[in-house]
């Protein structure tokens, strides 16, 4: 007999997310916008994955896609390894307990006419209707604690704490059904630069703690390398580089990853002063008028007439261990730029 077939705890596969348009002129049929196109992932539970790009790029069409906010339009989002993409509302509401959001701003996120004990109770009325009110209870002032906030903090309203305080508040709300994935949309994007410090650190412990599997999605690239294990980065919905996050800073391989990673400061100031920034001109084209071939080619210093022409697909650059998304990554690589 065979043995039954592994999954890892979250499996992407070729998953694509559009939204409707409607046509040039009113007799026109309407137009799809791929807002995420072709992505694959898996990511094990203690896992991070670090998702990157400029705004616009797809990264929280990708997170509301993964908690079912969006819906798919084709391909598999695979949970303990069952398909979530196409579900009726009763079985997605089972699945809501294992993947969980936290939201970039956590003042907007939380509804202010609610105390912290409502807010975070929520979820498990609809999501935990087993447990009695005693045992919802104790798991409120668990979490409470756990994300570093008195319990006695239960009947105050969200105007009265911190915007760290409220992210805390945020991420308690989204662990207490203990999920198994937890989905960061710029959760720390809002936070001061301390602050967001404290809060990635309790994400770290938390999920040491809870065995979770972390999608971390931001922009502060010095973040993501302090919490994930992988990264991937996305442009204009697609897949352009993934990587394990060490490969990934020491040596970018696609030419965007190259441009994101030269912003990005360096402590030696002589290293600093005399590094090579690559600059990116132009602006992000738009997602509804993308251009032909490879996504990034009118912005990219190494396009040839063959990158207007043909979508490059994601492959392992040996004997690197990244997939970059370009025909010329290891011409590119070779030549040293
Ligand atoms: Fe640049 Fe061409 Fe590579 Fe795209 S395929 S990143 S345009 S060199």
């Amino acid at each position: 007999m065979n043995a039954p077939k592994q999954y890892p705890l979250l499996l992407v596969r070729q998953l694509n997310v559009n939204y409707p348009l409607p046509g040039r002129l009113p007799w026109h049929a309407p137009l799809q916008l791929k807002a995420v196109e072709g992505v694959n992932f898996d990511l094990e539970p203690g896992e991070t994955l670090g998702v990157v790009g400029e705004s616009g790029c797809g990264k929280s069409t990708l997170a509301r896609a993964l908690v079912g906010l969006q819906p798919a339009a084709s391909g598999a989002v695979i949970l303990n390894g069952k398909d979530i993409t196409r579900l009726d509302d009763q079985a997605r509401r089972q699945v809501r307990r294992d993947i969980q959001l936290v939201f970039q701003d956590p003042l907007a996120s939380l509804d202010p006419r609610m105390t912290v004990g409502e807010i975070v109770s929520e979820p498990l009325e609809n999501l935990c209707p087993e447990l009695s009110a005693d045992e919802r209870k104790a798991r409120i002032t668990d979490m409470l604690e756990r994300v570093g906030l008195r319990a006695d903090y239960i009947n105050r309203y969200p105007h009265e704490f911190s915007g760290g305080q409220c992210q805390r508040v945020g991420i308690a709300r989204a662990l207490v059904v203990r999920p198994k994935v937890l989905v960061c949309d710029e959760a720390v994007s809002a936070l001061d630069v301390s602050i967001r410090a404290q809060i990635v650190e309790l994400l770290q412990e938390l999920q040491k703690e809870m065995g979770l599997g972390l999608i971390f999605i931001a922009h502060d690239l010095a973040v993501v390398r302090q919490i994930s294990h992988k990264v991937m980065v996305m442009y204009l919905g697609r897949i352009m580089e993934q990587a394990p996050v060490d490969d990934l800073f020491a040596q970018p391989l696609h030419p965007y990853t190259k441009a994101l990673m030269s912003a990005v400061p360096v402590p030696d100031p002589h290293i600093e002063r005399n590094r090579e920034r690559i600059i990116l001109e132009g602006e992000l084209p738009s997602p509804a008028e993308p251009p032909s071939g490879c996504l990034f080619r009118t912005r990219c210093h190494y396009a040839h007439d063959r990158c207007a022409r043909d979508i490059p697909n994601l492959r392992l650059i040996k004997p690197s261990r990244s997939g970059a998304a370009c025909h010329y990554a290891e011409e590119i690589e070779r030549a040293g730029s």
